[in-house]
């Protein structure tokens, strides 16, 4: 007995090839998202997420019609392009130009040789609605989603599937027949992305509150001391420049105990929402990270002492010139500042830290608010 005798079912093989490009997607995700945290360059887990998705989808869609396009068979895979269809419109909720989605079907059409025929042109436009559909409704929070989804999902393949039963005189039983299984593969679908993704917002959910300051928004020390590694070894592997700025804000017990913590909890966000923006308007490369009560240190990855010192001012000016309102008083702040630039002398990421705190302690030692640079 040979393998060619155990005939899989179309629905089994549909349903594990449904769980497999998800599967495919979360896994290629999950390795892609780790792999940009790690070497700490910013995330934004929804690019990633579509890159990868709509890679996969692609890929699948593609990749099957051209195994049938010439089969009197080719309409068995219906069904796929409908699956595919609602995961890359709904569960990843790639936002596509409606004129792109056409041209893609019109794309379709003519890999599939049948631009000719109005049937064709029927059911593409009828996909481009589908899509559309589909993403609306996924970007709602609407209620009763689930049956919403399977309302939408069901209303859209009765007229395709009916299109697709004329065009190759498929029996009644057998357009039944294809919808039972659509609909039992858009509900294990929506099970399976559910379940995953919710895995994935636990994950999220640690990772941002493991590198994150939930009072000031910024990086915390955690992150900031893997940054400080990774960027490290760069430079030194690769010769590259690196600087260092830390500053802290000047007498900050004072505005505690004048004004009350929550004062001072305030003039903290204000003054670190106000240097992330001026960082910001200068090069998303540069990061600030809160390391310590007042204390905050910005890595600049490729930068020059020189270049780091005109960024510092700035910083620093940002800072004297912000007033915090807090219950009708006005606060203002000033920073002392530590300024330095990686040198051969430094054999670990401390020992670098040590040099831009001892210019930190100097310029507090010299009457505080001020840049000492070294
Ligand atoms: P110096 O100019 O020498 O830095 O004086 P300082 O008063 O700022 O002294 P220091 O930096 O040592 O004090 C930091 C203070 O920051 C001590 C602590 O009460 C306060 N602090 C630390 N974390 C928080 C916080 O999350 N919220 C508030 N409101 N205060 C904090
Ligand atoms: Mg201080």
């Amino acid at each position: 007995m040979t393998w060619s005798v155990w005939l899989v079912p179309p629905m089994i093989t549909s349903i594990f090839f449904v769980l497999g490009v998800i599967t495919l997607y979360w896994s290629i995700l999950n390795w892609a998202t780790a792999k940009a945290e790690s070497q700490n360059r910013p995330v934004s887990i929804k690019s990633i997420r579509v890159a990868v998705g709509t890679t996969c989808a692609v890929v699948s869609v593609f990749a099957l019609q051209l195994i049938v396009r010439d089969s009197h068979l080719s309409w068995t895979f219906t069904n796929f392009q409908l699956i595919l269809l609602i995961f890359v419109a709904y569960f990843l909720q790639v936002r596509i130009p409606y004129w792109l989605i056409v041209l893609a079907g019109m794309a379709f059409m003519l890999f599939n040789g049948n631009i000719n025929q109005p049937l064709s042109w029927t059911y593409t436009g009828l996909f481009v609605i589908f899509y559309v559909v589909s993403y609306v409704q996924s970007t709602h929070l609407w209620r009763w989603p689930f049956t919403r989804y399977a309302t939408v999902a069901l209303g859209f393949a009765l007229p395709l599937w009916y299109l697709v039963k004329l065009r190759f005189n498929l029996s009644w039983s057998t357009y039944a027949e294809e919808l039972i299984n659509y609909m039992i593969l858009v509900s294990l679908m929506y099970g399976y992305f559910k379940i995953q993704d919710k895995d994935r917002r636990i994950k999220d959910r640690l990772f941002q509150s493991a590198n994150w300051d939930a009072l000031t928004k910024v990086q915390n020390f955690a992150a900031y001391d893997r940054a400080i590694g990774y960027e490290f070894r760069r430079s030194t592997a690769h010769d590259i420049d690196l600087s260092m700025v830390m500053f802290d804000i000047d007498h900050f017990k004072c505005v505690n105990d004048t004004y009350g913590h929550l004062a001072g909890d305030e003039v903290l966000k204000q003054v670190a929402g106000t240097v992330a923006s001026t960082l910001k308007a200068v090069d998303s490369k540069i990061v600030l990270y809160r390391t310590g009560g007042g204390e905050f240190n910005i890595i600049f990855p490729d930068y020059t002492v020189d270049k780091t010192r005109e960024v510092a001012q700035q910083v620093f000016d940002a800072v004297k010139n912000l007033t915090i309102s807090y219950n009708d008083v006005d606060i203002n702040v000033t920073i002392s500042v530590g300024v330095s630039a990686l040198s051969v002398k430094d054999s670990n990421p401390l020992d670098f830290y040590k040099r831009v705190d001892a210019n930190l302690y100097h310029s507090k030692q010299n009457g505080r608010q001020q840049i000492t640079v070294g």
